[in-house]
């Protein structure tokens, strides 16, 4: 979709900006009634990041919505303020516990000039060897890192004791079908926990960070 974006000055006319892009936009403005203070239109949600990462927040960003909506604990986590970006090369080295995703706090510039508070950042080369079931799991997992005040918080075992209880503690490596936790018929963790699924609490997994 070709685009074009004009600034005129409402007074006079004067045309003071003209840009023409076809993808997407972020635009950040002041006024001076609020105190100059950033205001953020995001509409940046597919495009590329840097040399090797590509912005997911058109994919992720509406599973994150529907896991909000859906899980209690997570009612407190804003999908909106959340980059969403993937890492499109990573592929596995020498590293014994590669991470396949992460979320970390932006630093302060993109807080500021992007208006995001968290990164989630995924790696391209485990997201296309998983089913939709186990991404809709990571970012599960990946939200429950951000606590009630906003800060990130460590995992009650190695992952998240609920999820290894109700999908075994491969849920994100396995090739056999998880349960898809956005379905309908997946209501509440505890209910699962109840059934009666044995976990190790000092089984490690190798998973996301
Ligand atoms: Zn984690």
């Amino acid at each position: 979709m070709k685009r074009k974006l004009i600034i005129l000055d409402k007074d006079t006319g004067e045309e003071l900006e003209r840009v023409e892009f076809t993808g997407g936009y972020n635009i950040a403005v002041t006024n001076i009634h609020d105190g100059e203070n950033l205001r953020f239109i995001r509409k940046l949600d597919n495009s590329k990041y840097g040399s090797r990462h590509w912005i997911k927040n058109y994919t992720y960003r509406s599973i994150a919505d529907k896991l909000v909506e859906k899980f209690k604990e997570l009612e407190h986590v804003r999908p909106k303020s959340i980059l969403f970006i993937e890492d499109m090369e990573w592929e596995p080295g020498t590293s014994k516990q590669p991470w396949m995703a992460k979320i970390k706090k932006a630093n302060k510039e993109l807080q500021y000039m992007l208006g995001y508070e968290y990164v989630l950042e995924t790696r391209n080369y485990y997201i296309e060897r998983m089913s939709t079931s186990q991404i809709i799991g990571i970012l599960y997992h990946e939200l429950r890192h951000i606590d009630k005040d906003g800060d990130l918080i460590n995992h009650d075992i190695e992952d998240w004791g609920n999820m290894v209880a109700a999908l075994g503690k491969d849920w994100a490596t396995t090739k056999e079908a998880i349960q898809n936790i956005l379905d309908d018929d997946f209501e509440y963790w505890n209910d699962l926990r109840k059934a009666g699924r044995q976990i190790n609490m000092f089984e490690t997994l190798r998973l996301a960070k």
